[in-house]
C-alpha cells in the first residue's frame, strides 16, 4: 500500500471518527433535552391537576369518591371523552390530562397528537398504598419499597398528599420527530461531507507529503544502480527535509570517497604517475580516435640505465628517490593531451597526442637530456642517471600494444646502442 493510499485512508477514518462522534453525542443531547423539557412540563401540569383535584373536593379521598383524577385531570384539561382528536380517558388512571407534554410542547400542532401512551405518574400515600392506577398497581396495591424509593413528595397548601413520580417513556410530537428527523439528516450529510473532504484533502496532502519522498526513493534506487551524482531537494525543516539533508551528505561523501578510490586505483603510490591499467585503457581509446580521425600518435617507453646497479650500489630507497624525480621530469616534459604511466618497475611510457614520430623523438630527447642534466646529487653525491629511449610513431595494425612493441624494440636496440640514447625510426 501507498504511502499517499495510508495517508488518505488515515485522514478519512480520522475525520469519519470524529464527525460520527460529534454528531452521537450532539443528537443524543438533543434527545436528552427534549425528554427533559417533556418530563418537566408533565411534572408542573400533573401538580396544577392535583392542587386543583384536593381543593375542589376538600381532599383526594373526597375527589376519589366524587370523581376520579384521571377523569377530573381530562375535564380540567379542556379534553373530554369523545372529543375529536383526543384519546379517550384512561380508566382511573394518570391519562393525557395528567401532565401531557403535548399541552406545553406541541404548539400549533394540536391535531398531530401522538399515538402512544403518554407519561403517567404513580401517586401513592406516605403509607405506600397506590393511589392512581399504572401498569404495574390498580389503586389500593401497595407499591414497593424499590418503586418508592426516588418518588418526589407531593404537596397540597403545604400538608403532604403522599409521593409521586413518573411512569412510561416521553412521546414526542410530530414537529419534534422532524426536527429530530432533520438532524439525523443533517448528521449522515455531514459525515459524508466530511468523507469527501477526506478523501481530497488526504490526496493533496499524501501528493505532497509522498512527493519528496518519492524523489528520496528513486535517487536512493539510482545511486543503488551506481549514479553516485544524486542529489535532491530540501524543502523546509521536517523529518523528510532532514532525510533528503542526509541523503545528500551521505551522495557526496560516497562521491568523494569513490572519486578518491578511482584516483587511487588509476595512480601508482610511488611516483604518482598513472599506472598500467589506466595507461592500456586510455591508450585504446586514444588510439581508437587517432585511426577514426586520421590524426597522428606517438608513442614511446623509456627504460632506466642500469637501474640495478643504482639499487645496488646506493640503496634501494635512493633507487626509489629516482624513479620519483624522473616521473617528475616526465611530467615537466608533458604537454595538455598527452598520456604518461608508470609501466612497470623502471620502465615509463607516454601517449602523444597529434605527434608524429619525429616531432615526439625530438621530445624524447630534450626529455632525455634533461634527465641526464638533472641535479643528481641532492640525492646522492656520486649518484647519475640516464634513460634510453624508444619511439614508435606508426599506427600500424595491432593497435597500442603494436605501437608498445614496435617502441619496445627500439628501446631494445638503443641499450644495444650503448643506452642513454633515443630510437625513432
Ligand atoms: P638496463 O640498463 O638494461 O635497463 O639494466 P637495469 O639494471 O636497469 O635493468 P634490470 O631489469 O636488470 O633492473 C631493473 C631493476 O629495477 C630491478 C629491480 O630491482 C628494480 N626495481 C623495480 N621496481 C623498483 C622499485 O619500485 N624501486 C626500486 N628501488 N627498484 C625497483
Ligand atoms: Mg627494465
Ligand atoms: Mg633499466
Amino acid at each position: 500500500m501507498s504511502l499517499r493510499t495510508k495517508i488518505v485512508l488515515a485522514l478519512l477514518l480520522t475525520s469519519l471518527a470524529s464527525v460520527t462522534l460529534v454528531g452521537v453525542v450532539a443528537y443524543q443531547r438533543v434527545v436528552t433535552r427534549f425528554t427533559d423539557m417533556h418530563l418537566a412540563g408533565a411534572r408542573d401540569s400533573f401538580r396544577a391537576n392535583v392542587q386543583a383535584y384536593v381543593q375542589t373536593y376538600g381532599s383526594w379521598d373526597a375527589g376519589a369518591a366524587a370523581e376520579p383524577f384521571a377523569a377530573f385531570s381530562q375535564r380540567r384539561m379542556g379534553g373530554g371523552p369523545g372529543r375529536p382528536g383526543r384519546r379517550p380517558p384512561q380508566e382511573n388512571g394518570a391519562g393525557p390530562g395528567m401532565g401531557s407534554p403535548g399541552a406545553q410542547l406541541d404548539g400549533p400542532a394540536q391535531s398531530e397528537r401522538r399515538t402512544a401512551p403518554p407519561i403517567q405518574f404513580l401517586v401513592f400515600t406516605p403509607d405506600g398504598v397506590a393511589l392512581t392506577r399504572t401498569p404495574a398497581y390498580a389503586i389500593g396495591d401497595h407499591v414497593s419499597t424499590d418503586d418508592q424509593a426516588g418518588a418526589e413528595p407531593l404537596r397540597v397548601d403545604g400538608r403532604l398528599i403522599g409521593y409521586f413520580h413518573p411512569e412510561g417513556q416521553v412521546n414526542f410530537s410530530a414537529p419534534e420527530l422532524r426536527f429530530v428527523g432533520v438532524a439525523r439528516d443533517a448528521l449522515l450529510g455531514a459525515c459524508a461531507l466530511a468523507a469527501i473532504l477526506a478523501v481530497g484533502a488526504g490526496l493533496v496532502i499524501g501528493r505532497r507529503l509522498s512527493r519528496p519522498l518519492r524523489r528520496l526513493t528513486d535517487a536512493a534506487r539510482a545511486m543503488q544502480a551506481g549514479d553516485l551524482g544524486q542529489r535532491v531537494a530540501v524543502n523546509g525543516r521536517d523529518e523528510i527535509a532532514i532525510l533528503a539533508q542526509a541523503f545528500n551528505h551521505m551522495a557526496e561523501a560516497l562521491a568523494r570517497d569513490a572519486a578518491r578510490l578511482r584516483e587511487i586505483s588509476i595512480r601508482d603510490g610511488l611516483t604518482q604517475l598513472h599506472n598500467r591499467v589506466h595507461f592500456d585503457e586510455q591508450a585504446r581509446m586514444l588510439y581508437q580516435r587517432a585511426v577514426r580521425e586520421g590524426r597522428p600518435l606517438s608513442l614511446m617507453i623509456g627504460d632506466i640505465d642500469h637501474f640495478k646497479a643504482i639499487n645496488d650500489r646506493y640503496s634501494h630507497a635512493i633507487g626509489d628517490a629516482v624513479l620519483r624525480q624522473v616521473a617528475d621530469l616526465l611530467r615537466a616534459a608533458l604537454r595538455p593531451g598527452d598520456l604518461a604511466a608508470r609501466y612497470g618497475g623502471e620502465e615509463f611510457v607516454m601517449l602523444l597526442q597529434d605527434t608524429g614520430a619525429a616531432e615526439a623523438a625530438a621530445l624524447c630527447e630534450r626529455l632525455r637530456q634533461a634527465i641526464a642534466a638533472a641535479d643528481w646529487q641532492e640525492i646522492h653525491p656520486d649518484l647519475a642517471v640516464t634513460i634510453s629511449i624508444g619511439v614508435s610513431g606508426d599506427l600500424g595494425q595491432d593497435g597500442p600494444d603494436g605501437m608498445i612493441a614496435a617502441a619496445d624494440a627500439r628501446l631494445y636496440q638503443a641499450k644495444a646502442d650503448g643506452r642513454n640514447r633515443v630510437c625513432a625510426a
